[in-house]
């Protein structure tokens, strides 16, 4: 099972170069002066609707043209192509569709982001009977050219261009990588020249996978002498975080990789780094990139469960973070990202401003912070403000789909912590004075199996509660920390948890 969208491709009838994209509707405003003010670009992409199965009694479906190879992949005919070609003509302010010439173009499975079921998409080209045709302001052709100068040469208030055009079309007409995904592996390639694989991994729920980061882009680098980068290579890749039985894929892609390759861990933990063995193993020339923080723990042989995740004995390059790295003359930014954990880097790809967040942000929903590593809410929230500086164009995250209003989503993170944390205060200030009273409060609509999770939540609050100086006189820290015994025995767990 999957949830279909149908893309139009619709040519210019009077410049058959240029196609049309639609400016996308942006999330809602939070109705607040600070967050509000943080505004990402405008992003352009193809005509979409959903495409929802067709259903007995509908009236007869459009036809399509479908190249014989397709069909045993898709039957067109089980969708209501019709409704969804009129709701996009409705958006476009074309009216119904009648008439017209409709090609299949492309079948696009989305890979394995979750959460829930992938989105595929049904790619459809056409031309309009009409050449009269007024836009509206949100509308506007473009040429393959153009949407690659938006997409590639990024400043940062420059317009956007989404992945239905890059997955859908431009990609078909422009090579990026010189690197080819092997076969059998699903993978995303948006913007062009950055590639993200999901692998099965250990991670939480409600995700399974972790994104592996790939770029290779076309052109050797010769030029890395003469700077100050903290490592060049051919390759580069990110958090290989694979389980195990999914080692073979991703030699698959280490091997085909070229050899001179850059490894980078955002941090240490087991998801993002249960692959380093199988780099090791099969180009053992690679140059890791991580954090001193991150390989303290990686080298100790991190322990979860009865497991330790893989080792790396080969040497690596600490990044403190504003380190620059080249691959194949394409510059990366790595930063300095802590509150996730104290080793915690980030990435960006600067000719696309594509941030790699790591596990600073998820596809959907909130991140946690891990209290046994350093995690730590004032430096979550300077981290978060460090990105809305850069602007990015996109947010990938190692866990779900990009973001692609890395603002917006950014500051619903500021938002929502700081609602959590405005709760934790008034909980204290209607006298609650241990770690149990707190959590009871906060959290008193949430399943008890919860708590012991969320209280690591609300001891990073505290912290950051007492570093602001908005702790009432009356609430003692020695109190609240000596409750951690008190909350370990109610929960009837071992002490061990809440370190
Ligand atoms: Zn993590």
């Amino acid at each position: 099972m999957a949830a279909h969208t149908l893309a139009l491709i619709i040519e210019n009838p009077s410049n058959h170069h240029e196609f049309l994209l639609v400016k996308q509707p942006r999330p809602p405003k939070f109705h607040d002066q600070e967050y509000d003010s943080f505004v990402d670009s405008d992003l352009w992409d193809l005509p979409s609707a959903l495409l929802n199965p067709l259903q007995p009694g509908s009236e007869p479906p459009v036809a399509v043209e479908v190249a014989g190879s397709h069909s045993e992949e898709l039957n067109l005919g089980q969708f209501d192509i019709r409704s969804a070609l009129n709701e996009v003509f409705l958006q476009i302010g074309f009216g119904e569709v009648e008439g017209g010439e409709w090609k299949f173009y492309k079948y696009i499975k989305e890979a394995a982001f979750g959460p829930g079921l992938p989105h595929n998409t049904v790619f459809i080209a056409g031309k309009l009977v009409t050449e009269d045709v007024a836009l509206l302001d949100s509308h506007k052709w473009m040429s393959v050219q153009s949407c690659l100068n938006l997409l590639l040469e990024v400043k940062p208030q420059d317009d956007r261009v989404g992945p239905l055009v890059v997955v859908g079309h431009i990609n078909n007409s422009f090579d990026c990588a010189k690197w080819k995904v092997p076969p059998a592996i699903n993978y995303q390639e948006y913007p062009p020249g950055v590639i993200l694989i999901p692998m099965e991994s250990r991670t939480a729920k409600p995700f399974s996978t972790t994104n592996l980061v790939v770029f290779a882009p076309a052109n050797a680098s010769n030029d890395c002498e003469d700077n100050n980068f903290i490592a060049c290579g051919d390759a580069l890749i990110v958090d290989p975080g694979c389980l195990s039985r999914f080692h073979g894929e991703l030699e698959k892609v280490v091997t085909t990789l070229p050899r001179r390759l850059v490894v980078f861990v955002t941090h240490h933990h087991h998801d993002h780094v249960d692959g380093l063995s199988v780099i090791q193993k099969c180009n053992p020339d690679a140059t890791l990139l991580a954090h001193e923080n991150t390989m303290r723990r990686i080298s100790k042989g991190y322990i979860f469960v009865f497991m330790i995740t893989d080792d790396w004995s080969l040497g690596y390059t600490s990044v403190t973070g504003d380190d620059e790295i080249n691959i194949g003359g394409q510059r990366l930014r790595a930063i300095f990202a802590p509150g996730h954990t104290d080793g915690h880097l980030a990435l960006l790809h600067k000719n696309t401003h594509s941030l790699i967040v790591g596990d600073h942000c998820v596809g959907q929903g909130s991140a946690v912070l891990d209290i046994t590593s350093g995690g730590n809410m004032t430096e979550y929230f300077q981290t978060t403000y460090e990105f809305l500086k850069l602007s990015p164009h996109v947010l990938i995250s190692m866990h779900g789909r990009i973001n692609l209003w890395p603002k917006q989503m950014l500051c619903g993170y500021l938002k929502n912590r700081r609602n959590r944390e405005a709760n934790i205060l008034k909980a204290i200030e209607g006298g609650a004075k241990t770690l149990f009273d707190i959590v009871a409060y906060v959290y008193a609509d949430v399943d008890r199996g919860a708590w012991v999770a969320a209280s690591s939540n609300v001891r990073l609050h505290v912290d950051h509660l007492a570093q602001q100086h908005k702790l009432p006189k009356d609430f003692s820290l020695e109190t609240f920390n000596s409750s951690l015994v008190e909350f370990a025995d109610t929960m009837g767990i071992s002490m061990k948890r809440m370190q």
